[in-house]
């Protein structure tokens, strides 16, 4: 459904509400907002609670300048991260280096500032953020949508157009199926060292025999390091975290001094939504298709499918962006178990058993196991 731009803001019934204030609907707002639209964002949290997805490639500087928060996110403090390090298929690291990269180095990031950014970004361009409240409900109410909020807002708000933006697990807006390609379970680790903290700042990725683990370094000094494990062996054998430490020696190397500052579990699936877009409603970043966190374009992504949208909102084209989603998810997904192919060292472990494609066990090319 397009609508056209540059409508004078009518309390009654709003333009387009965005729901989630992650980078997906930060960005949204921003580049609505920028159009001329009637937007209100609205976020769940203050940013003060923990949020996932700290390491950012080089390929975000551009879409960054796009939206015209550089300067804005250069001030925030985001650290530097001149490459990777990655020990996949082999206990032996190799490295990418960002400095041969067209776009320059890659960045870790304070995640609460970072999305913060964005939706500071989206206030100043037009948009009317609505921060500390949740959309509960979003029902349809005539030509609109009734989205009812938590908290002590009087009103429900009113929208003539509603764009679920909130992450992986989405809301309860439009068609919510989803089809899932794969379940990992992140076990999330922030750690503090009270010696000086790892001088080296790359990304580094490392696989183990039940799972990978990542290690990102944060602009305050503490290092994240996730574990990425198979959620049925997670809740059938449990899994001791100095023990998988040990399994992983570059991770242990890296971080085997540190304290636990605090630790999470969170799901993380791989998955599309069966329409990212109808009538009225649109899904955007993770909340239309999320990827394993082993892409690293997470948040590059959720900038890219906040510019198709906004494109797709002007055009009148969002059967086009819901076709886009869905293609550059496929595409995603042959990547994907591709690079899970390329680990073999671990055929009988559970982790890498249900991960492996017939492909990749006997040299065909036409069949997989799931
Ligand atoms: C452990 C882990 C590590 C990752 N590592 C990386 C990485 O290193 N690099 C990378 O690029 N990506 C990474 N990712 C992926 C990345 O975090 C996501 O792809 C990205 O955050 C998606 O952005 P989004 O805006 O779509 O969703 P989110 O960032 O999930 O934002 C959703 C927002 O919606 C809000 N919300 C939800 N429901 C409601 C509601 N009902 N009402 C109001 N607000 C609501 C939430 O508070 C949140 O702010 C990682 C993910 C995980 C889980």
């Amino acid at each position: 459904m397009g609508i056209a731009t540059g409508v004078r803001r009518n309390p009654a019934v709003r333009e387009v509400v965005v729901v989630g204030g992650g980078p997906a609907g930060a960005a949204t707002a921003l580049l609505l907002a920028q159009r001329g639209r009637d937007v209100v964002l609205v976020e769940a949290s203050r940013y003060g609670e923990p949020r996932f997805g700290e390491t950012l490639p080089p390929e975000i500087n551009p879409l960054l300048r796009e939206l015209g928060v550089w300067d804005a996110f250069v001030r925030s403090g985001p650290l530097a991260s001149p490459g990777l390090v990655s020990a996949w298929g082999s206990p032996h690291p190799q490295e990418t280096h960002f400095i041969a990269n067209l776009h320059g180095s890659g960045w870790h990031v304070d995640r609460n500032v970072f999305d913060h950014v964005l939706s500071d970004a989206a206030a100043a361009a037009g948009a009317e953020i609505v921060a500390g409240a949740s959309a509960l409900r979003c029902t349809p109410d005539g030509d609109a949508w009734r989205v009812a909020l938590s908290g002590d807002r009087e009103r429900p708000l009113r929208a003539r157009f509603v764009v679920d933006a909130g992450g992986r697990n989405g809301t309860r807006l439009g068609e919510v199926a989803r089809e899932v390609d794969d379940r990992l379970l992140a076990i999330f680790l922030r750690l503090a060292f009270d010696a000086d903290p790892p001088r080296d700042t790359r990304t580094l990725i490392e696989s183990a025999p039940d799972g990978w683990w990542y290690c990102a370094p944060l602009p305050s000094g503490e290092t994240a390091a996730v574990l990425f494990v198979d959620p049925g062996q997670y809740v059938r054998d449990g899994f001791e975290i100095a023990e998988q430490l040990a399994s992983a020696p570059l991770t242990c190397e890296r971080v085997g001094r540190a304290r636990i500052a605090a630790s999470h579990v969170v799901h993380v699936p791989s998955s599309i939504r069966r329409r990212a877009a109808g009538k009225g409603w649109a899904a955007v970043g993770d909340a239309a298709a999320s990827y394993d966190p082993l892409s690293g374009f997470g948040i590059v992504k959720a900038l890219q499918s906040a510019r198709a949208f906004a494109d797709a909102l002007d055009d009148d084209s969002l059967a086009a962006y819901d076709a886009d989603v869905r293609r550059r998810f496929d595409a995603y997904v042959a990547q994907r178990r591709a690079y899970y192919d390329l680990e073999r060292r671990w055929p009988d472990r559970p982790f890498w058993r249900v991960r492996f494609t017939e492909a990749a066990i006997d040299g065909r090319s036409d069949s997989r196991t799931r």
